[in-house]
């Protein structure tokens, strides 16, 4: 939240600053809706506490509620200040523009609704009439994104570079003696130490408040992308998919939270990243590889979420009913890459895109766990996770619980994947190269197993050509080992 949020500025320039009010609300309800990270809390909460300050030194008056619930504060509040209207940014999420639009006739009163300025969508929408249960691919998104806004664009229309997509260059493994610089820390202020006591003890959350480092303020988010700019960037793309036990952030920028919330704009991030290139700071694998998280896959999956809500909330393409496992709650289990991945998370609400693509979602979509478990997990124990982002990247990328609407075919792989891109196997119980038997690790039997009882569905999608290849090797004895394993495997996740 800068100070140009558009529902102040329009208010502004409408009514004049000495007419405005500022209504703000910490609702608990709203925090206790699921069991959130504490840091998560602290970043919103004290993020809304510092916007706050910084509007009243400027003059503006801000009506501050601690609340049980919205709609008694909103009540209040229009009974002590009898505003004329209402003003509100449009909520990122279904569920926040139905309770907004219900409003007016709760409180008898006008209110008028802007657009999300969190999203380059609501300035250029590259497929404004979608068409129902068309396959929109991310591909074209982001070039229609790229060329709308001219990012890497040359003068005669091309891609700077000569390529749309560098994907290929950026699926490097970390070196061993290869050391990222963490990023940025911010030690809590005053503001935020309260907050950190006042979540401790009113909510019930997953992880803990204590080591909160994160940018609370535009300003401070700000100098958070400088140092990646400074710092990562260079590297970022190389090492894109890198996983590793020496770093949770590898190259990555982790300004996803900060955009989230609103204290980013996507495309001066863009554009400030574009300009590192252009300065020779920067190759344009990592500027392309960065442009394309943010006006790529971030703007594609906000879209994706308004076309395909509600359905894609219910959607359970394969069926799939067994719970999450427990161990995602305390990260006790001996599948060392989860083990690691769930630390980090329950640790710092973070890790990377592809810890959560190809570590996390698919274990679930291989152990067969229901999507809104999965969902609902990742809402809670992510800091930068909402709704528009959880639901298209569970039920679409994740699990493939949509049928293929989101992405293009089931991400899933065995352990040589998370073996080739990460250090994780090195050192875990189990042999990332058996197939089958006690040591054998499970994303192998699972992945087989997986791809035995869908051969049907899998065999239909071109994109999975190659794995079903594979089944040629597996003779009879190892089909029939792998189903075993599975089965004794997954009866005994709890
Ligand atoms: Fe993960 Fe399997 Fe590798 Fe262990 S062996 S780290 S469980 S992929």
């Amino acid at each position: 939240m800068c100070l140009s949020h558009p529902a102040f500025k329009f208010a502004v320039d409408k009514f004049g600053k000495g007419n405005v009010v500022v209504l703000m609300l910490e609702s608990e309800k709203r925090a206790k809706r699921l069991p959130y990270h504490a840091k998560k809390l602290v970043l919103l909460f004290s993020a809304m506490r510092h916007y706050a300050g910084q509007l009243r030194k400027k003059g503006i008056s801000v009506d501050y509620r601690f609340c049980s619930d919205s709609d008694t504060a909103i009540g209040e509040h229009i009974a002590e200040y009898q505003p004329e209207n209402l003003i509100l940014m449009s909520a990122s999420e279904l569920g926040g523009r139905i309770y907004q639009q219900s409003l007016a006739q709760k409180f008898c009163i006008p209110v008028i609704q802007l657009p999300d300025t969190r999203f380059l969508t609501g300035r250029f929408d590259p497929y404004p009439d979608p068409q129902p249960g068309k396959r929109y691919v991310q591909e074209g998104f982001y070039q229609k994104m790229r060329q709308n806004f001219r990012l890497l664009v040359e003068s005669d229309g091309q891609p700077t570079g000569g390529k749309w997509n560098f994907d290929k260059s950026n699926r490097l493994r970390l070196p061993a003696d290869c050391n990222p610089p963490a990023p940025i820390s911010f030690p809590p202020d005053e503001i935020t130490r309260q907050v950190m006591h006042e979540v401790e003890i009113k909510y019930k959350t997953v992880g803990n408040a204590a080591g909160f480092n994160l940018a609370v303020t535009h300003e401070e988010a700000r100098l958070a992308s400088f140092d990646f700019f400074e710092n990562r960037l260079h590297d970022f793309g190389a090492y894109e998919d890198a996983m590793s036990y020496q770093t949770s952030t590898v190259y990555h920028s982790r300004l996803s939270p900060y955009l989230n919330l609103g204290l980013l704009d996507p495309l001066w991030l863009s554009r400030e990243a574009e300009r590192r290139y252009i300065k020779g700071k920067a190759p344009i694998n990592s500027v392309e590889g960065f442009i394309r998280q943010l006006v790529g896959w971030r703007e594609y999956i906000y879209w994706q979420y308004w076309r395909l809500m509600p359905d894609i909330s219910h959607s359970n393409f394969w069926d799939f009913q067994r719970p999450l496992p427990e161990f995602f709650w305390d990260g006790g289990t001996d599948m060392n890459c989860i083990k690691h991945v769930l630390g980090r998370v329950l640790q710092d609400g973070y890790s990377h895109h592809i810890e959560r693509l190809m570590v996390i979602c698919n274990f679930c979509l291989l152990a067969r766990i229901h999507p809104d478990p999965v969902n609902r997990w990742f809402q809670s124990a992510y800091i930068d996770a909402y709704e528009w982002v959880t639901v298209p990247n569970v039920y679409g990328m994740g699990l493939y619980a949509d049928g293929g609407l989101v992405g293009t075919k089931p991400y899933i792989s065995s352990a040589n994947y998370i073996n080739k891109m990460s250090d994780y196997c090195r050192g875990c119980r189990f042999d990332h190269k058996l197939r089958t038997g006690d040591k054998a690790c499970p994303f192998n039997y699972l992945y087989w197993s997986f791809i035995l009882d869908h051969e049907d569905d899998l065999r239909s999608n071109p994109r999975m050509g190659r794995s079903l290849l594979g089944l040629r090797h597996l003779d009879r004895e190892t089909r029939c080992l792998v189903q075993e394993n599975s089965l004794r495997f997954l009866n005994s996740l709890v």
